[in-house]
């Protein structure tokens, strides 16, 4: 997946720390600037520390704040009590 691909989608990069287990969503376009938007979020990872604790441990995986209100837009249907 490259950053192009994060923008596009309005997608976030989500720092996972292995050690202090932070989850924090980075924004890609400060990346896409520095390293261009064509730049692969795994040739990244080495490079991003935990925001939190400082760790090199960490996995990138993706946000998305988009989608999650999506599924949120689903759920009043779901609890109108109303059944057959
Ligand atoms: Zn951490």
């Amino acid at each position: 997946m490259k950053l192009r691909d994060y923008l596009d989608h309005d997608r976030l990069l989500l720092v996972a720390c292995q050690d202090c287990n932070a989850k924090t969503p980075l924004d890609p376009a400060h990346f896409a600037l520095r390293f261009g938007a064509n730049t692969s979020v795994e040739d990244l990872a080495p490079g991003i520390v935990c925001p939190v604790c400082g760790s090199a441990d960490i996995k990138l995986g993706a946000h998305s704040p988009m989608e999650r209100q999506a599924e949120r837009n689903t759920t009043p249907a779901d609890t109108t009590g109303v059944s057959p």
